[in-house]
């Protein structure tokens, strides 16, 4: 089905992905095949792709009026796109990343001669500068953990280099609060084992992009390196597109109060939340956002250890990493290795839909709990 352009994304969602033919299910179910009869084309998973699989490609590819092509995980549609590049290739990517792409471009440098330059998600004059010489332009925005906001109308707007892939990590906004495509970036990713799935039971993702040429380029990857999504793990991320939209509004409202409330709190040195007045690039997110999402960072005045009372004492909200449930959940992240560097009392929420106030209430009284 292609995307009527009348219809709203939240109607999209629901729609996308059905079979038509009279007596199908309402929905495409799981398809747990590798091989075909022959007399099709389709034939071999890996090459031809699933009824499912291309379920959730239809559901995402036309949230963003693009195609998608999904994957096993969110780092298999980020590794795709970086099996674009060359050797000797040059790289730009944010200061705050998430870890596997920083990972995946080190892995770059050392076997391939890929020159990586890092640059903070605020520094735009910057990012348009590094367009004119980069093979790969990488942006993750809002940035995990630290929520800065690129301004994407600006940069996927500079003149690049020919060739030039300006690729933004799309994971945090999800296509309902930002369209990458529409600014002019090559390509959009989700991890879809997040806001996506949004239930903590899969791990999948998709990359969307509007160049037919890259597109393909896109599909071969997967075709050779076999990145392929489970057929169950498909079937649960289209079911849980369809109630996309009403658990992102619920989280991102909550997240909206909550992060208010922490600001407000004496025991809170700071709140990282794009939604905030005092947040750093919050002007550029009411400009180029059109929600600002469910993710709060704030870091504690008490230090490390109190941070990590606080996480052993909340209750409603699981101490975990990873986000984009419906389940809220919360850790401390400089307690990653490699993620030192963070400021050490920063915890990072992501914001379920439970009731707002019951969330209050658990934060609260387990921050209460570390006073001595
Ligand atoms: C989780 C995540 C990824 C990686 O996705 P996986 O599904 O875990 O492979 C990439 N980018 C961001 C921003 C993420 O949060």
């Amino acid at each position: 089905m292609a995307k009527p352009p009348t219809l709203r994304p939240e109607s999209w969602l629901v729609a996308a992905g059905r079979p038509s033919a009279a007596g199908a299910p309402l929905n495409v179910p799981p398809t747990p095949a590798s091989n075909f009869l022959h007399g099709d084309p389709r034939d071999y998973a890996r090459d031809g792709g699933t009824p499912t699989w291309e379920a959730l490609e239809e559901v995402l590819g036309g949230l963003e009026d693009g195609r998608s092509v999904a994957f096993a995980s969110g780092m298999a549609a980020v590794a795709a796109i970086f099996q674009q590049l060359g050797s000797d290739a040059v790289l730009a990517l944010p200061e705050d990343c998430y870890q596997g792409v920083v990972g995946l471009a080190a892995t770059g440098a050392s076997q391939s001669g890929w020159a990586v330059e890092r640059l903070a998600v605020e520094d735009t004059a910057g990012w348009i500068r590094v367009c004119r010489d980069a093979d790969l332009v990488w942006l993750e925005s809002p940035s995990n953990p630290l929520l800065a906001v690129a301004d994407l109308e600006a940069i996927c707007a500079a003149p690049r280099k020919p060739g030039c892939i300006v690729a933004v990590d799309n994971t945090f906004a999800t296509p309902l609060n930002q369209k990458p495509l529409e600014f002019g970036a090559t390509v959009s990713v989700q991890s879809a084992t997040k806001f996506i799935g949004g239930h903590s039971d899969l791990l999948a993702g998709v990359a969307t992009t509007r160049d037919a040429a890259f597109y393909e380029k896109l599909k071969e990857a997967r075709t050779l390196h076999g990145a392929t999504p489970g057929a169950l793990e498909a079937f649960l991320a289209v079911r849980g597109t369809r109630t996309l939209a009403l658990r992102f509004d619920r989280a991102q409202q909550n997240a909206a109060i909550l992060a208010e409330r922490l600001e407000g709190h004496p025991d809170v040195a700071r709140v990282r939340y794009p939604g905030l007045p005092s947040h750093p690039t919050h002007e550029v997110a009411r400009r180029v956002l059109s929600g600002f999402g469910s993710m709060i960072s704030f870091d504690l005045a008490g230090g490390a250890e109190v941070a990590d009372a606080v996480c052993r004492q909340v209750r409603l909200i699981r101490h975990a990493t990873s986000l984009g449930a419906v389940e809220s959940t919360m850790e401390r992240r400089a307690a990653h290795a490699g993620q030192e560097h963070l400021p050490p009392s920063l915890l990072r929420l992501s914001v379920g839909i439970e009731h707002v106030d019951d969330l209050w209430s658990d934060l609260e009284a387990a921050i209460a709990s570390t006073r001595t």
